[in-house]
C-alpha cells in the first residue's frame, strides 16, 4: 500500500520489525497491521514526523 504524507510525498513503507507494508489510519498516521506498532518515521521529503 502506498501511503501519502501531508506534504504530498508518496511511498510504500515497510515495518522495521516484521517487514509488513504499513497502512495509514484516517488521521494519516502510519500503522503496522500485523504487529500493531505505530513506527515513528521522518518523511524523507519534508523531514517532518510522518
Ligand atoms: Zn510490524
Ligand atoms: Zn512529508
Amino acid at each position: 500500500m502506498v501511503v501519502e504524507h501531508t506534504c504530498g510525498f508518496k511511498r510504500d513503507i515497510y515495518c522495521r520489525e516484521c517487514g509488513t507494508e504499513l497502512i495509514q489510519n484516517p488521521r494519516g498516521e502510519l500503522l503496522c497491521p500485523k504487529c500493531g506498532r505505530r513506527p515513528a518515521i521522518l518523511c524523507p521529503h519534508c523531514g517532518k514526523l510522518w
